[in-house]
C-alpha cells in the first residue's frame, strides 16, 4: 500500500482570511457611505445548541461590521408569528440576509417558513428557490457549507476541472448542493448513500473525496486513493471526543490533502455565512 504523508488543510487559517476580507470590504462599503450589511438571525425557543450556534454567527458578524439583527422569538410561537417575523425581515432595507435557525420547535412546519425567506437574503442557501438556481447554473446565493469546502480546496490549489469527485452524503444541506457546486466546476461527481454497493470501491477511484455521512470515521484508508484530497464535512460526537466521517490517522498516511476535525471545514460554515451576507448585499444594490 502506497503511504503518503498528507498535508493538513487549516480551516482556521482559511476561515480567518475570509472573514477578514468579508470585514475590510464592509469598512470599505461604509467608508463610501453606504449602509453596512445587515443579517437577521432568527431563532426560535430554548435549544441550548442553537443558542450557541447563533450567537457565534451574531459575534462573527459584529467582528466584520456586519449590522446584527437578532430576533429571538418564544418557544411557543405559532406558524404565524414566524412568519410575521420573516416578512417583516424580508421587507426590510437594513437587512440583507436572513438565517432561520433550525431546528424549529416541534409541530412548526419548516420547510415551509424557510421557504418563505426572499429568495435574495436567503444567505443560508437552503430555500427551493435556491436550490433551483445552483441546478440550473444561475446566479444566486449557495449554501454555506458546501461554499467553504469549495473554498478549502480552492484555497489549496486542487484542480477540480476533470477530477473525479465523490461525495459521501446527499443530503439537502451538504451533499447534494456540493455535488452541482463541484459539477459547476467540471468535475465528473459521483454521489454515495447509504445504499451505495462496495462504497471503497467507489471512494477509491476519487481524486477529491468528501465524507458528509454523521457516522464516524466510516471512511478509511480502503477507501482513498493515494494522494487523493480527502474534506471531511462530518462532525461526530463520540465518547473518545469529536470525530470526523474520516478514519484521521489512516487517512494521513494515505491523502495528499486532509482536514482535521475539529478545524477543518467546521469553522468555514461561518465564513461563508458572512460572505454570503456581503454578497447579497451587494447584489440588492444593484
Ligand atoms: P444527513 O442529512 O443525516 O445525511 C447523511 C447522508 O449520509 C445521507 O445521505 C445518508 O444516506 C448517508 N449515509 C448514512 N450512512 C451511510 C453509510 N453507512 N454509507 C454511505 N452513506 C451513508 O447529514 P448532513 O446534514 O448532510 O450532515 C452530515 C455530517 O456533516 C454530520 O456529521 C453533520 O454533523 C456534519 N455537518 C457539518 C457541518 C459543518 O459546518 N462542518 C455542516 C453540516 C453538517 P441516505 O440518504 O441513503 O440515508
Amino acid at each position: 500500500m502506497a503511504t503518503v504523508a498528507a498535508t493538513i488543510i487549516d480551516g482556521r487559517a482559511v476561515s480567518a482570511r475570509v472573514r477578514e476580507e468579508v470585514g475590510r470590504e464592509v469598512k470599505r462599503m461604509v467608508a463610501a457611505g453606504e449602509r453596512a450589511p445587515g443579517l437577521a438571525t432568527i431563532l426560535v425557543g430554548d435549544d441550548p445548541a442553537s443558542a450557541i450556534y447563533v450567537a457565534n454567527k451574531r459575534k462573527a458578524c459584529a467582528e466584520a461590521g456586519i449590522a446584527d439583527l437578532h430576533r429571538h422569538l418564544p418557544a411557543d410561537s405559532s406558524h404565524e408569528q414566524i412568519a410575521a417575523a420573516i416578512d417583516k425581515a424580508n421587507a426590510d432595507a437594513a437587512t440583507s440576509g436572513i438565517l432561520l435557525q433550525l431546528p424549529l420547535p416541534p409541530g412548526i412546519d419548516a420547510p415551509s417558513l424557510t421557504a418563505r425567506i426572499s429568495p435574495d437574503k436567503d444567505v443560508d442557501g437552503l430555500t427551493p428557490i435556491s436550490a433551483g438556481r445552483l441546478v440550473q447554473g444561475a446566479p444566486g446565493l449557495r449554501p454555506c457549507t458546501p461554499l467553504g469546502v469549495i473554498e478549502l480546496l480552492d484555497t489549496y490549489g486542487v484542480e477540480l476541472q476533470g477530477a473525479d469527485a465523490v461525495i459521501v452524503g446527499r443530503s439537502n444541506l451538504v451533499g447534494k448542493p456540493l455535488a452541482f457546486l463541484l459539477l459547476e466546476r467540471h468535475a465528473t461527481v459521483t454521489i454515495c448513500h447509504s445504499r451505495t454497493r462496495d462504497l471503497a470501491a467507489v471512494c477509491s477511484r476519487a481524486d477529491v473525496l468528501v465524507g458528509a455521512v454523521g457516522v464516524p470515521e466510516l471512511i478509511g484508508a480502503d477507501h482513498i486513493k493515494p494522494g487523493a484530497a480527502v474534506i471531511d464535512v462530518g462532525i461526530n460526537r463520540t465518547e473518545d471526543g469529536l470525530k470526523g466521517d474520516v478514519d484521521f490517522a489512516a487517512a494521513s498516511e494515505r491523502a495528499g490533502l486532509l482536514t482535521p476535525v475539529p478545524g477543518g471545514v467546521g469553522p468555514m460554515t461561518i465564513a461563508m455565512l458572512l460572505r454570503n451576507t456581503l454578497t447579497a448585499a451587494t447584489l440588492q444594490r444593484g
